[in-house]
């Protein structure tokens, strides 16, 4: 099958999975997933699994980035912040989508790949930092949009309180190799509703920054 047929079916197979929001589909359509996997999962790189991407980190199932994507509700004015860069997929994903992306990883050799893939796709709506995404980004700070990529055992406050008023966040929260649940954060002007989206399965937010 040829790579733009494979891709015209896992868009389909998204829809089918739920993902019904056009923008989004549309997003994604527009992101090579091959450029941001190890060139031994090429052929994988349309298929719905994790693939690694080295330092044991791997890049989530599509169907999983696109059903958090739309569930984030990003729209073309917001201000994002993602927490644990990864390959840079996810980023890539929702810089389409948003006015501007901050996104934050412990590992800098990952993110130094990762930045490599934003200038070589022109995402010049991307802004990068190598650190403890479980601090936020306080100088960038109120964030209409969040999306945490790595599980944290208790739902992370810190970024909770980054969040603009109106403001989503979606995060799983869970230990790590057990029962996580993606969790849906919305800040009111009454305070924080929080929704739970279903169980999912992701490696650990790890405190602290990798060494280089
Ligand atoms: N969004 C990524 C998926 C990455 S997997 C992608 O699209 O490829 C989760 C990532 O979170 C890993 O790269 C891991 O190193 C990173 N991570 C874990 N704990 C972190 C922390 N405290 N701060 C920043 N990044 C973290």
């Amino acid at each position: 099958m040829s790579p733009n047929s494979r891709k015209i079916r896992f868009i389909m197979e998204l829809r089918q999975g739920g993902v019904t929001d056009t923008r989004v589909l549309a997003a994604i359509e527009r992101v090579p997933r091959e450029m941001f996997v190890p060139e031994a999962f090429h052929d994988k790189a349309y298929a719905n699994v994790a693939l690694p991407i080295g330092r044991h980190q791997t890049v989530s199932q599509p169907g999983v980035v696109a059903l958090m994507t739309q569930a984030l509700e990003v729209g073309d004015r917001d201000k994002v912040l993602e927490i644990g860069t990864g390959s840079g997929y996810q980023a890539a994903v929702l810089s389409k989508l948003c006015r501007r992306l901050y996104t934050i990883e412990r590992f800098p050799d990952l993110l130094k790949e990762a930045e490599a893939r934003f200038a070589a796709l022109r995402l010049t709506n991307v802004t990068v930092q190598a650190g403890d995404g479980a601090d936020g980004w306080p100088r960038q700070a109120p964030f209409d949009r969040i999306m945490v990529t790595a599980a944290a055992a208790a739902p992370p406050e810190r970024l909770v309180d980054q969040l603009a008023v109106g403001g989503v966040m979606v995060a799983p929260v869970g230990a790590d190799g057990g029962e996580q649940d993606l969790v849906r954060f919305r800040r009111t002007v009454d305070g924080v509703v929080t929704e739970s989206l279903g169980p999912v399965r992701f490696v650990p937010l790890v405190a602290g920054v990798a060494p280089a």
